[in-house]
């Protein structure tokens, strides 16, 4: 007997049992216990709480990698306590991903088809670890999904592709020489190296073709207001929607810092630390996407949105022959994700979940 999973179901079954980055073990055990019903061939992916599920074909093909995240969000209580809430639907994903898998048992004729489950996304060490363990090394094609939120699409809207940002958070510690606050003179004061490096920073030009961003969000110098501060901390954010113009915005980020802190007689030490992929998704699976939406109706093809992050984009700059998309699906969620409050109509999940099964039916079925 045939099970077909129900997405907005699953998604309230997967809602309350949120966890954090790699630590899923429970939403891990749900979902390969929901496979596993399936008559799925599905594992742990070793040492993780990474789940993959694959359904073969008996004749030659693509290898085709549909990709939920499983992690939810850290919140504060008034307590002081931490809670974890999925309040950026990737519950929603999950419940989709697997709605989907129900619905391709039996179906797939060529090459192999893989149901990622991947855990911390949020913390973008997710997709790095499941490179690390060899997960995509023979993935041709890669498609993922996110849920947007109301001011990005209608709800019961979709769009074929999510333009994320690649980003940078990096921090840079300016180091000056300590003197008498009546005595700056005699001093390299790292307050000035900063402010006059923020200045410099926020005098960068880049195209205006691609959307990019940057600016500072944290500063901290050490001591007491007496004396010339040696040491300042700053914390920048860094965005852009492609690949090139991020690299090259932070080339120009280093230099302006480096010689702004010069000017004052002070040091820049900067770590740019990860810069995390804008998307470089394929036109043409784009395409099919778009007319995957299409069949489900008229009007419900949006227009591409989008903004954040997402640690998927790893995946094709580890195998750039690699072609990917990602879709958005309108779900109404509000006041928006990542909000504690988040809230959302479900019944638009199954809809999602289609594309998923329609895509994986064009090149595997
Ligand atoms: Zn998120
Ligand atoms: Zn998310």
């Amino acid at each position: 007997m045939t099970v077909l999973y129900d997405a907005t179901e699953l998604r309230r079954e997967l809602h309350p049992l949120a966890e954090l980055g790699l630590e899923v073990s429970h939403t891990a055990d749900f979902v390969l216990e929901k496979l596993h019903a399936l008559g799925i061939d599905a594992h742990r992916i070793a040492d993780t709480n990474g789940v993959l599920g694959i359904i073969k074909g008996t004749e030659p093909g693509p290898v085709m990698m549909l990709r939920s995240d499983m992690d939810a969000l850290p919140f504060k209580n008034p307590d002081g306590s931490t809670v974890a809430i999925h309040a950026c639907g990737h519950d929603a994903h999950m419940a989709m991903l697997l709605a989907a898998a129900s619905r391709l048992v039996g179906k797939i004729r060529r090459g192999t088809l893989k149901l990622l489950f991947q855990p911390a996304e949020e913390t973008l060490e997710g997709a790095p670890l499941m490179i690390k363990k060899g997960v995509v090394d023979d993935v041709d094609i890669a498609i993922g999904a996110h849920i947007r939120p109301i001011q990005d699409l209608k709800p019961g809207t979709m769009c074929a592709g999510v333009m994320y940002n690649g980003f940078a958070f990096p921090r840079v510690t300016f180091k000056g020489k300590p003197a008498h606050g009546s005595r700056p003179h005699l001093g390299a004061n790292a307050v000035d190296a900063a402010a006059a490096a923020i200045a410099a920073v926020n005098g960068i030009h880049m195209t205006p073709d691609v959307h990019w961003t940057i600016a500072p969000t944290q500063i901290q110098s050490d001591g007491p207001m007496n004396i010339i501060p040696s040491v300042c901390r700053v914390r920048f954010d860094v965005r852009a929607k492609s690949n090139p113009v991020i690299n090259e915005l932070l080339e120009k980020f280093k230099r302006a810092v480096t010689f702004a802190a010069e000017s004052y007689g002070c040091e820049a030490e900067i770590n740019i630390g990860t810069v995390g992929p804008a998307p470089d998704y394929d036109p043409e699976l784009e395409k099919e996407i778009s007319s995957c939406i299409e069949e489900l109706g008229p009007g419900i093809l949006a227009p591409n949105c989008g903004g954040g992050g997402e640690d998927f984009n790893f995946y094709k700059i580890y195998k750039p022959s690699m072609r990917t998309a990602y879709f958005g699906v309108g779900v109404g969620a509000a006041p928006g994700l990542h909000d504690r409050n988040l809230h959302f109509d479900d019944t638009f999940l199954p809809k999602g979940s289609e594309i998923f099964v329609k895509m994986a039916l064009r090149h595997l079925g």
